[in-house]
């Protein structure tokens, strides 16, 4: 079902509606199913990593989530909206619909867009981090991974002779991408978003290891700045809770110098799995139909920063939607302290220039910042 182009949070409202049926609105499965094709096709045309980002966020997010966590002979179960408002729930079985009919196929074609081959046949293009092995003219390519359970791959390489072997190094990598030949670690300039090319001759038994740290982040819905999503390295990390009201969540207060969000929640005992105070926050390629919030709403009423409350208003948003505090952790990590403060002074100081902030608001939220250098080590 077409939306508006950009139309993000203002679709969440329509599906919350008291007239509009709970099961449908959303993304419908089979198109994510159809768009996968789609970037498939044109990484054949263009092969830019970034179509494989987008791939590998389709199919770890709406594709394995669409697919219910057990055993059955006589059922699909699987998805037909992924509906996303809040307190919204998924419903499987679906014999009979689009997405019934695409959604037998998803399961079975996890393995289709792994690894290419360039036109020439000299390279080989490691798109997925997925379980697999790869026969190709002399070379088999063995792929050990629990990917996104786990947030490594160990490729086995059979085979002699000379190869490039390219790597998707994914867009979402904030905190290194570190690869091991034969334990020997390669000094490797991982730029996230790009491919990182290992040009060798391979000999039988010769064993890549990759490290991808996850890290979580905000994505903000294109609509809504103050609409967000939580999203742990590929995965996005609904809220669980029954209400249909929106979740209101704030996570400047626990920030670090280093921005890391991972400073807000606790990891629970399964992967991917962590709490805020109130919230269990599950990965959306959990196939159970639990009432969920994929989105919530922001809410930073002050300038804090740790537990120093400046008592200055956070509120006032400038023309792109985004708040003071937004502004001054933008430019995080911040490596010390000093630049810290110089980060809240200048932006304070736009913040004055343009009326959003009086002389004694810029003068308490300054004050503030010096105070906080012990709540802001991380
Ligand atoms: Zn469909």
């Amino acid at each position: 079902m077409f939306q508006p182009r950009d139309d993000i949070a203002g679709s969440l409202t329509y599906q919350m509606r008291p007239q509009t049926d709970s099961g449908s609105g959303g993304g419908e499965t089979c198109s994510t199913y159809n768009l996968l094709k789609l970037t498939r096709n044109l990484f054949f045309h263009d092969p830019d990593p970034a179509y494989m980002d987008y791939y590998e966020r389709g199919l770890v997010n709406h594709i394995l989530g669409s697919r219910r966590d057990a055993d059955t002979a006589t059922e699909p179960l699987v998805t037909y909206f992924l509906p996303a408002h809040p307190g919204a729930t998924r419903g499987f079985g679906n014999l009979g619909t689009c997405c019934g009919g695409t959604g037998l196929e998803n399961h079975t074609k996890y393995q289709e867009s792994i690894y290419f081959r360039s036109a020439d046949g000299k390279a080989l293009y490691v798109n997925l981090y997925i379980a697999s092995t790869l026969r190709w003219g002399g070379f088999t390519v063995t792929q050990h991974t629990d990917f996104p359970r786990e947030q490594k791959s160990t490729l086995t390489v059979t085979g002699r002779g000379w190869l490039e072997i390219k790597l998707r190094v994914p867009g979402w990598i904030r905190k290194g991408f570190a690869v091991k030949i034969n334990g020997v670690a390669q000094d490797v300039r991982a730029v996230p978003g790009t491919y990182l090319s290992l040009k060798r001759v391979w000999s039988p038994g010769d064993r890549i290891e990759i490290s991808m740290p996850f890290s979580l982040r905000i994505e903000r819905a294109l609509d809504d700045p103050a609409v967000q999503s939580l999203c742990y390295g590929p995965l996005v990390l609904p809220a669980l809770n029954n209400s249909r009201t929106w979740r209101t969540f704030s996570f400047y207060k626990h920030l670090k110098l280093d921005g890391d969000l991972g400073a807000a929640v606790s990891p629970l005992g399964q992967p991917n799995f962590f709490s805020t105070h109130d919230h269990t926050l599950r990965p959306l390629y959990i196939g159970i139909n639990d009432a969920h919030h994929i989105y919530f709403k922001r809410v930073e009423p002050t300038v804090v920063f740790g537990s120093v409350d400046s008592g200055v208003s956070n509120e006032t948003v400038d023309d792109e939607g985004f708040s003071f505090l937004d502004r001054v952790w933008q430019a995080a990590p911040f490596t010390n302290y000093g630049r810290f403060v110089h980060q809240v002074r200048k932006v304070s100081g736009e913040w004055q220039a343009r009326g959003r902030f009086t002389r004694h608001d810029r003068e308490a939220v300054i004050i503030a910042a010096e105070r906080a250098e012990d709540d802001l080590r991380p």
